[in-house]
């Protein structure tokens, strides 16, 4: 399968469409990756959590993802 990297455009039309994801991060190098449900607007994800790991992992690594791009 070839995969090709899609532009800031269709990365924007595919969210549209999608209310399901993986959400990924990391802490100490070990990443964790787990299923959520999330709502898009331009630029913006939503989503609902219970404090827990994941949530403890992205509060103590605080990177944003890239914006404009
Ligand atoms: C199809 C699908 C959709 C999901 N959507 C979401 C979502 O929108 N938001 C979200 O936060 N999680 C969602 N989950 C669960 C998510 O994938 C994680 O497993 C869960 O959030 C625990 O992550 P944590 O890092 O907080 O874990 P932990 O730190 O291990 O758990 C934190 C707290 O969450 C509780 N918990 C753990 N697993 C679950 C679970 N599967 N369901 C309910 N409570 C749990 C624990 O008992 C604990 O109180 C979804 C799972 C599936 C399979």
């Amino acid at each position: 399968m070839l995969i090709k990297e899609m532009t800031a455009t269709q990365c924007r039309q595919f969210l549209v469409r999608m209310d399901f994801g993986r959400l990924g991060c990391v802490h100490d190098n070990h990443p964790y990756v787990v299923p959520i449900y999330f709502a898009y607007e331009p630029d913006r994800l939503y989503g609902f959590s219970t404090l827990g790991r994941k949530i403890e992992w992205m509060r103590s690594s605080p990177r944003r993802g890239r914006r404009g791009h």
